[in-house]
């Protein structure tokens, strides 16, 4: 068993094909270079069926591998710069769309954020599986409400110079959160949602971003009794990322029971005992509109 568990924790899953195994390797935000994107496929042809399988959480997968190669094959992937995934009760790999890399909605860099926090939190022990989405606007390709910690790009939207009173900030936000009065928008702070489309279809660029950041989900989860995440913080400023996921990651390791989930600790012991675990942490209150 303690074998097993140690190719778990370097992303080595046994197959239901007694003496194989999926060998699991992740990436960060999704992206691989094609160097190494032709080191997995020799790596399929050498070791394994020349078959590789992408995972649902943007890790690649190269089934039907040998143990004896166990060890070789860890040699090779480092050499490659690739990276194992992790399973078990640890932090998994880091889920991110492409955000403002590439996107034209993104409103932040998803991407250089998820590289960091792979670096500082994945393979964390932890008392339960951990996943971690991250997006970079309001549309939530990353699923941030679907993970047990989220991330989601956020702005505070601000009415700047040279409006024309046109309405089309008006007419297209869906939250209804900028109305006109007196040909010039104005803004309910309550309503909004940070999404950043009256900014990026103003045709006159008047509206900027105030402010820009992360709103922080907890909680949510998928497999045979899904639930959502719910928003604790909102536009946390990028350099409290850490900060505040040291915080979560700490209360839950307070407050949970072995083997339980985010959400399932806060089932328990209620939303607001895990938010002021996490505030106890940082040592402020939590800022949630
Ligand atoms: S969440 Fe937003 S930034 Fe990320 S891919 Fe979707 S639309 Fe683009
Ligand atoms: S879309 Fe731009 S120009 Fe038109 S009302 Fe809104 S802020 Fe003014
Ligand atoms: S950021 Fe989004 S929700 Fe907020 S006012 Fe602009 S369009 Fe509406």
């Amino acid at each position: 068993m303690q074998k097993i568990k140690e190719y778990r924790k370097n992303g080595f899953i046994e197959q239901r094909q007694k003496g194989y195994y999926a060998l699991r390797i992740r990436t960060q935000a999704g992206n691989m270079t094609t160097g190494q994107l032709r080191k997995v496929t020799e790596l399929a042809d050498k070791y394994a069926k020349g078959q590789v399988h992408f995972t649902t959480r943007q890790s690649v997968e190269i089934p039907w591998v040998r143990e004896k190669d166990y060890a070789t094959i860890r040699r090779e992937l480092k050499d490659a710069h690739l990276l194992s995934a992790v399973c078990g009760s640890r932090m998994r790999t880091i889920v991110a769309c492409p955000g403002a890399s590439v996107c034209r909605y993104g409103l932040v860099d998803t991407v250089s954020l998820a590289k960091k926090l792979d670096e500082i939190f994945v393979g964390r022990e932890l008392p339960s599986k951990t996943k971690m989405g991250i997006s970079g606007c309001a549309n939530s390709c990353g699923k941030p409400q679907e993970n047990d910690i989220g991330l989601q790009g956020v702005i505070q939207p601000i009415l700047t110079e040279g409006c024309i009173g046109c309405g089309v900030c008006s007419m297209l936000c869906k939250a209804e959160a900028v109305k006109l009065e007196n040909d010039e928008p104005v803004f309910t702070r309550e309503k909004c949602i940070g999404c950043g489309r009256c900014m990026n279809i103003c045709p006159e660029r008047a509206i900027e971003a105030k402010h820009c950041g992360y709103n922080l989900y907890i909680g949510g989860k998928i497999g045979r009794f899904p639930q959502l995440g719910v928003k604790v913080v909102e536009g946390i400023d990028e350099n409290e990322v850490v900060s505040y996921l040291e915080a979560v990651l700490q209360a839950y390791q307070k407050l949970a029971e072995k083997g339980e989930r985010i959400a399932e600790v806060i089932n328990r012991r209620g939303l607001e005992s895990f938010k002021n675990e996490i505030a106890n942490e940082m040592k402020k209150e939590l800022a949630v509109i």
